[in-house]
This record gives C-alpha cells, sequence and structure tokens, in this order.
C-alpha cells in the first residue's frame, strides 16, 4: 500500500523503510489475494445455509465445499486401493469438480438447466462463488439440487452398475425439488427448519430437547472393497454441530 503524506512525500508502508520492494508487494498481493478468496468461500457458506432446498441435498454441497465428498480420487489419496478414472465419460479422474462440473454429462445436465457460468476453476468451491454471484436465489435451489442428482447418478452407476441420462437426471433433480416444497406447504420456510413427521419425504425431524441427532449415509463400492462413511449431527433447532467422513478399506 502506498501512503502520501500531507507534506507530499510517498512512501511504501509495507517496509520499515518506506521503500517500494518486489518482494514485499508480491507478499502484500498474495495475503490481499487470500483474503478476497475467505470473503467469497464465506458468503457461499452464507448463502448456502439460506438455500430453500432439501435438505440433504444441501448436505452433498456441504461435504464437496468442504472436500470430502467420497469421490474416487478423495478414497486413493486416503490410501484406498481404487482406479481415479470417471466411470462415466472415462475422460479424466474422478475429482469433486469433474463429477458435479467438468464432466461431460454433468456439463450437458448443466446446459439442461440453463445454467452456465463462465470461466476456468481450478476447484469446485471456486465455481460455486462464480456460479452463486450470477443466479437468483430459485436458480441457487435449482443448482444445490442438481448437485444431490448428479452425486446420485454416480453412486448408482458405481454401487448398482445404473446409468441414467441427462433428461432423467435433470428431470429427477426439478421433481426432487418441487416435491419438497410442496412438502414444505409454503415457499417462505426458512432452510433447514425441523420439519413434522409426515411432512413429506426425507424431512429432516427435530430430536428431542437438549437432544442431539446423528444422520448417517454410507457408500459402498462392493467392486472395489471399498467404502465411505459420513455423519451429520444437529441439536433440536437444527443447528450443525458435527459432521465427520471417513473412506473405509474392507476385505473382498
Ligand atoms: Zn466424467
Amino acid at each position: 500500500m502506498v501512503l502520501e503524506t500531507d507534506m507530499g512525500i510517498v512512501f511504501w508502508n509495507q517496509e520499515d523503510t518506506g521503500q517500494y520492494s518486489m518482494k514485499s508487494a508480491y507478499k502484500w498481493l498474495q495475503q490481499k489475494k487470500e483474503s478476497w478468496q475467505a470473503s467469497d468461500s464465506t458468503s457461499v457458506w452464507a448463502k448456502l445455509w439460506k438455500i430453500k432446498a432439501p435438505p440433504k441435498t444441501i448436505n452433498v454441497v456441504w461435504h464437496a465445499l468442504a472436500n470430502c465428498l467420497p469421490t474416487l480420487v478423495q478414497l486413493q489419496s486416503r490410501g484406498v486401493q481404487v482406479p481415479i478414472e470417471c466411470p462415466i465419460c472415462h475422460e479424466d479422474s474422478e475429482t469433486i469438480l469433474h463429477n458435479l462440473v467438468t464432466c461431460p454429462f454433468a456439463h450437458r445436465c448443466w446446459l439442461t438447466l440453463k445454467i452456465v457460468s463462465q470461466g476456468l476453476f481450478s476447484d469446485f468451491a471456486s465455481w460455486m462463488v462464480g456460479i452463486f454471484k450470477d443466479t437468483s436465489a430459485q436458480q441457487q435451489a435449482k443448482v444445490v439440487t442438481l448437485y444431490w442428482a448428479l452425486w446420485r447418478n454416480l453412486n448408482d452407476l458405481v454401487w448398482n452398475q445404473k446409468s441414467s441420462s441427462v433428461n432423467k437426471t435433470v428431470a429427477a433433480a426439478k421433481q426432487y425439488l418441487t416435491q419438497w416444497s410442496i412438502a414444505q406447504g409454503r415457499s417462505s420456510m426458512a432452510l433447514l427448519q425441523p420439519g413434522h413427521e409426515g411432512d413429506g419425504d426425507c424431512i429432516w425431524v427435530s430430536p428431542q430437547q437438549n437432544s442431539v441427532k446423528v444422520s448417517t449415509n454410507v457408500a459402498v463400492f462392493v467392486n472395489k472393497g471399498a467404502a465411505g462413511f459420513g455423519l451429520v449431527a444437529r441439536n433440536t433447532e437444527g443447528t450443525l454441530q458435527k459432521q465427520s467422513c471417513m473412506p473405509v478399506q474392507y476385505a473382498q
């Protein structure tokens, strides 16, 4: 940062001497870049919890942003011996960004939903920052629900050898969001507000007062002898208390 005094003297405040240097300028830029990135990410997290979409779709995005969706690349990085090639397109490694955004199959789903984000992105969080800047609250609900549908597609293919089409995937996402919205009864319902038994499919129901409810999910890759385990703990108000995921390899 360059400062100018009342006497018109200019000095560089990143050095004790006041003299400009490339090294201190680079360091200052890096610090600014990190704070900008943190700020963008923070706004994505804040927006995510306000989206009016099924909680399980928010959970998928939450895990993706936290970089802990049990993709094949994630499993291998934790020591599980699995092939990391995308089982849908066979063109790239199966990372979170690839599964949900850059895989040709995912890309066609986004085009069908008429949601396109410009530019190149190095990771899923960067893509989310871009997409959330350019979309309405309604579109953001569609975005997170399509993420869920894409992730479910992949798991169906890996576990059950069951493939789906682009149109079916987009239709499944829209249908799930519509059904959930109808079940809520009112569009202004706050996200993650506890539901009630019988309100509709897949609604999270709050535990008793002063209790914590733990929701778990297990993904089993039978042919690979591997599995992923995840849990989310919420209190009576629906506030997240703890989340965790863990890859597991078992003997075949
Ligand atoms: Zn792919």
